[in-house]
């Protein structure tokens, strides 16, 4: 039996590896997803003909209460994908918690050094990552106040936390026998992950969501060195490496750096800084803005979160397909961190079967969008703020952006003056060139297409 298990962990890590491989494209994601939910699914097969396993009656109690919770879940919006899955994180690095201190007990104090240390990254990680986790769904949920709270010497008191709990590892593994250390370092982790997580503005959220993903995954790969379970340690390995990563490439897309999103506050100057005073800004009618559409060469639009918020998509596609008909040359500017988490807006398009080559990136449609007639901007906000470029003093200088400013006529289709996620105005609706339609994305979309049908 033993050698069929390993065949089939062996099969599943190789899964998983395709799976990561196939999610990085958009046009090969759907095969990602299915070859790593078989993958999965193998390896539970795997570890439940573990000769071990002397009863299923608590497995299957457990499966069936893993099912009750993940089943409504699967079904939350996209909007919501970053809070679903600070919640499965949570629940993923509970999971290596518990097990670690249950094999903690279950073993001491014969516990060698080697596993004695990875047993305390597997319950240290865990713990903190499962309160912080929840923490992070709380802000993104706003059941809990998104502006972060600081108070002094944070930095100090959480590190100490930390320490703390660093400490007291080092004198378990020392000696396992003294075992009423152990709560008390589960405790200050589980502390820790709150006091992480408290100083953060919520707009920082999904950044420090893909960190505590790639936290699960060491938890989960220490776990395997605890268990003797290789697949564990691939798989840990393989999550704890690309959340990692995809914390990188976000913290890039918003030049920020690691340490400034976890310990720079963002987010506070939001109320001063909405609160300015009453500039004038010109708007148009849907009538009024499908003639200039229809006139134009050329359109770059340029996708943002309340496209995702109004489900706009399937519009913007019919709005496209129009004026495509109408010889005009529809693009799509795809800005990294559109939305509210990578690839946002690359899913929402092809969900709507937008053609991948008309959807450009960043700094291609940087290239290109000087020469456009018209950049449409449909639920973007701070990915299109010019102050990025040149005032130092706003919270997303530095973060590169959509030049749409540069396109010789800009439409910003939004539903009011309100700001985007980082609670700022945009100097783009101020500026000369800059048509604002009010109105909801979908339902505005929607009225583009009926009027432009108007004008065939
Ligand atoms: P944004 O700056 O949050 O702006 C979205 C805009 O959509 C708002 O100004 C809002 O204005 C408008 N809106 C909301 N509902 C609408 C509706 N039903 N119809 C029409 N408009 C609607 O979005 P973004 O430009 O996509 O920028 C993303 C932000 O999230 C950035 O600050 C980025 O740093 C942050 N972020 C993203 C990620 C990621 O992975 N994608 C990760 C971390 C942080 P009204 O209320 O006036 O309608």
């Amino acid at each position: 039996m033993q050698h069929v298990i390993s065949f089939l962990y062996l099969v599943s890590a190789a899964l998983f590896i395709l799976a990561l491989k196939w999610l990085s494209a958009v046009p090969t994601a759907r095969r990602g997803v299915v070859v790593g939910v078989l993958g999965m699914a193998l390896a539970v097969g795997g570890t439940l003909l573990s000769p071990e396993i002397v009863s299923y009656r608590w497995i299957a109690v457990a499966f069936v209460l893993g099912t009750v919770i993940g089943v409504p879940m699967a079904m939350m919006p996209m909007t919501a994908v970053p809070q679903r899955t600070a919640l499965s994180h949570a629940f993923g690095a509970l999971a290596a918690a518990l097990v670690g201190t249950a094999e903690f007990y279950l073993r001491t104090p014969n516990l060698d050094r080697f596993t004695a240390s990875a047993l305390a990254l597997e319950v240290i990680l865990g713990f903190l990552t499962f309160t912080a986790s929840l923490m992070a769904f709380g802000k993104l949920q706003e059941i809990l106040p998104t502006r972060p709270i600081t108070f002094p010497f944070q930095n100090v008191v959480n590190l100490s936390l930390l320490a703390a709990a660093v400490v007291i590892a080092v004198l378990l593994v020392l000696d396992p026998g003294r075992t009423a250390l152990f709560p008390v370092m589960a405790g200050l982790a589980l502390a820790f992950g709150v006091q992480l997580i408290i100083p953060i503005g919520g707009a920082d959220m999904p950044t420090v969501i893909s960190l505590l993903n790639s936290y699960a995954g060491i938890s989960a790969a220490a776990m395997g060195f605890v268990l003797d379970n290789k697949l564990l340690i691939v798989a840990g390995s393989l999550d704890g490496s690309s959340g990692f990563i995809l914390s990188i490439i976000m913290c890039k897309a918003m030049n920020r750096s690691f340490t400034n999103v976890l310990f720079g506050a963002f987010g506070q100057v939001q109320a001063q800084a909405v609160a300015g005073e009453k500039k004038p800004v010109r708007s148009a009618t849907a009538e009024e803005a499908a003639s200039i559409l229809g006139a134009a060469n050329s359109v770059m639009i340029v996708p943002g979160y309340g496209m995702a918020v109004a489900q706009a998509q399937h519009k913007v596609r019919e709005l496209t397909d129009t004026l495509v008909r109408k010889g005009v040359d529809v693009k799509f500017a795809i800005h990294p961190v559109a939305g509210r988490m990578p690839g946002h807006m690359n899913v929402l398009l092809a969900e709507a079967d937008v053609p991948y080559d008309r959807l450009l990136e960043m700094e291609d449609a940087n290239s290109e969008l000087p020469q456009v007639d018209v950049a449409l901007v449909i639920g973007a906000n701070d990915v299109t703020n010019p102050a990025a470029r040149h005032d130092k003093a706003s919270p997303v200088y530095g973060m590169p952006i959509i030049d749409v400013d540069k396109a010789r006529a800009v439409m910003v289709i939004k539903r009011s003056m309100n700001p985007g996620f980082a609670g700022i105005d945009n100097e783009l609706y101020y500026n000369d060139k800059t048509l604002m339609l009010f109105g909801d994305a979908k339902a505005f979309v929607s009225d583009l297409v009926k009027e432009l049908a108007h004008t065939a």
